[in-house]
């Protein structure tokens, strides 16, 4: 079978056709006005996504799906049982994958050197759409080298790894939108899957908050491991996005995202001071 095609089309017409989908939603039901003009969120945010694409894609050459063909064939894999219905091992793979994904990111808030990256998905001082690009190409390469590791493990069927990849596409533009469902769509919706009001929570200037909502398709995780909050403490009209002291159009600039990591430790981040109330944005960054 040609899963090269037939991983890499669908793919990016679901990424497409989901980019455009929630930016007419954001722009005709915007949750809230972002201060930054759109071409330079999506156009900064663009380039280092492209950045660590390219990185990624350098390194591992082949994608999750490629790789789940490549050890089709394995006995070894866990869910690569000849007692195993196909339907089942579809399922668990889908749920397996899930949890690699809100696993991994729960390490990248737990300990402070995966933090120093990941904050520069947190730093992002508004949210949209274009958050979803905003990862540092080490991050980009770290989770997609556990991810094609745990695939390996797993030896998944390689149709039920290009569907997760394909809702991967679109769930993660949904739950970075700025928009959010009418009241009984959430209400439904956020018992399976993260929604935008769900993870908005997650991207909170409150550092409690950081570390909640952690999953990425499925809210089931959150629930079973006590990392899920409903609403945010004040109020989702009220609640502040990003990271204290970041709060300014420096943040957005590439040569600030790409060197994020490798700053002086902001004493806003440190664990004696969460309680207090948010100190001022100070300007760090400068725009490129
Ligand atoms: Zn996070």
């Amino acid at each position: 079978m040609d899963w090269i095609r037939i991983a890499s089309d669908p793919y990016w017409f679901v990424l497409v056709v989901s980019f455009l989908g929630i930016a007419v939603w954001e722009t005709c039901r915007a949750r809230r006005e972002l201060a930054a003009p759109l071409g330079t969120r999506w156009g900064k945010h663009s380039l280092i996504w492209i950045s660590g694409g390219i990185l990624t894609r350098g390194l591992y050459g082949v994608g999750p799906v490629l790789v789940a063909a490549s050890v089709e064939g394995s006995r070894l894999g866990l869910l690569n049982q000849p007692w195993m219905p196909f339907a089942a091992r579809c399922i668990l793979a889908l749920l397996l994958l899930d949890l690699t994904k809100y696993a991994v990111h729960r390490a990248w808030h737990s300990f402070p050197i995966l933090w120093r990256v990941h904050q520069v998905h947190h730093s992002d001082p508004e949210y949209d759409l274009s958050t979803t690009f905003r990862f540092h190409p080490i991050e980009s390469l770290v989770t997609q080298g556990v991810y094609l590791s745990v695939v390996v493990v797993l030896a998944p069927p390689p149709v039920a790894v290009l569907a997760a990849e394909l809702s991967r596409a679109f769930l993660g533009f949904f739950a970075h939108a700025n928009a959010s469902l009418p009241k009984w769509v959430e209400k439904i919706a956020r018992v399976v899957f993260i929604t935008p009001d769900l993870h908005r929570i997650h991207h909170s200037v409150e550092e409690w908050e950081q570390v909640k909502n952690l999953g990425e398709n499925f809210s089931c995780w959150d629930r079973l491991f006590h990392t899920y909050v409903p609403e945010p403490a004040a109020g989702q009209a009220a609640m502040i996005t990003g990271l204290r002291g970041f709060q300014n159009p420096g943040s957005l600039g590439l040569t600030f995202m790409l060197t994020q990591p490798f700053l002086p430790e902001r004493p806003e981040r440190r664990p004696e001071r969460r309680e207090e109330q948010p100190s001022p944005s100070v300007p760090l960054a400068t725009a490129d």
